[in-house]
């Protein structure tokens, strides 16, 4: 089976609405590959207003970086799922280290928050990853497994039909320091083993499995040419539309 190619940006807490729109538009005008899917996961505030760069564009569809477990309510400064839809998103991040680390988002939380994604006809872009401490310990693979583990275990293969997984090690995000190809594809084939065992051959084998982790345009092609690696979760790079253009490029 042919699994799907991934270039999926996190734009983070960057751009105005109009700096968005205008990064965006670049993106759509330049020559990109027509069999790799693009995310872009702006700011929730841009999503509606980029809906319409998007509508033209058949592979590039938009992401929110976070959402609500709750759907509705007293829940100030939240954004839910049917929100999101309505903005014409089609995916949300769920579990960026980000949102682990400054907002105290636990594996229970973003099981919870995964549940309504899937619920609610969102594409899930399920973030997992190590610390440096946790890589140098040698517990790597461990850590991220029992991360995915809590999260995924409520639901069935069939509920996780459409998840795509990132795997960002927090040592490699936003630093510059990217995993080899080799460690990337170490962890790839982990994650697959484990959806294997846990979900059956089907659903191991059609689940998208990104890197993310400074991902840019000279180390893409490497780290994409991994059996296990079905594309990227990139984030500063993503701000720069003909360095995300090579990377959408970089797949073979
Ligand atoms: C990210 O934001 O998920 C990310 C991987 O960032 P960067 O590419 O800047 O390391």
């Amino acid at each position: 089976m042919k699994r799907k190619k991934i270039a999926a940006a996190n734009w983070k807490m960057n751009t105005t609405v109009t700096e968005g729109h205008e990064l965006l538009s670049a993106l759509v005008s330049q020559d990109k590959k027509d069999d790799v899917d693009v995310v872009i996961c702006a700011p929730c505030t841009h999503l509606y207003a980029l809906s319409d760069v998007v509508a033209s564009q058949d592979r590039v569809q938009l992401g929110a970086q976070n959402m609500s477990q709750h759907l509705k309510g007293a829940y100030t400064g939240e954004v839910s799922a049917h929100m999101i839809k309505s903005c014409k998103a089609s995916h949300v991040v769920i579990g960026h280290s980000e949102r682990r680390q400054h907002f105290g988002e636990d594996d229970q939380l973003l099981s919870a928050k995964l549940g309504v994604a899937l619920n609610n006809d969102l594409t899930p872009i399920f973030c997992c990853g190590e610390s440096l401490d946790i890589r140098k310990s040698g517990n790597h693979v461990n850590h991220v497994i029992n991360q995915l583990d809590t999260a995924l275990s409520p639901y069935s293969a069939d509920d996780l039909r459409d998840l795509v997984i990132a795997y960002e090690p927090i040592w490699a995000i936003g630093t510059g320091e990217t995993a080899s190809p080799a460690q990337a594809q170490e962890m790839h084939l982990a994650i697959r083993e484990f959806l294997k065992k846990k979900f059956g051959a089907e659903m191991a084998e059609h689940t998208p499995i990104l890197y993310g982790g400074s991902v840019k345009p000279h180390n893409a092609a490497e780290l994409f040419r991994n059996p296990d690696v079905d594309g990227g979760l990139v984030g500063g790079a993503s701000l720069d539309a003909s360095g995300f253009a090579q990377i959408i490029n970089s797949f073979e």
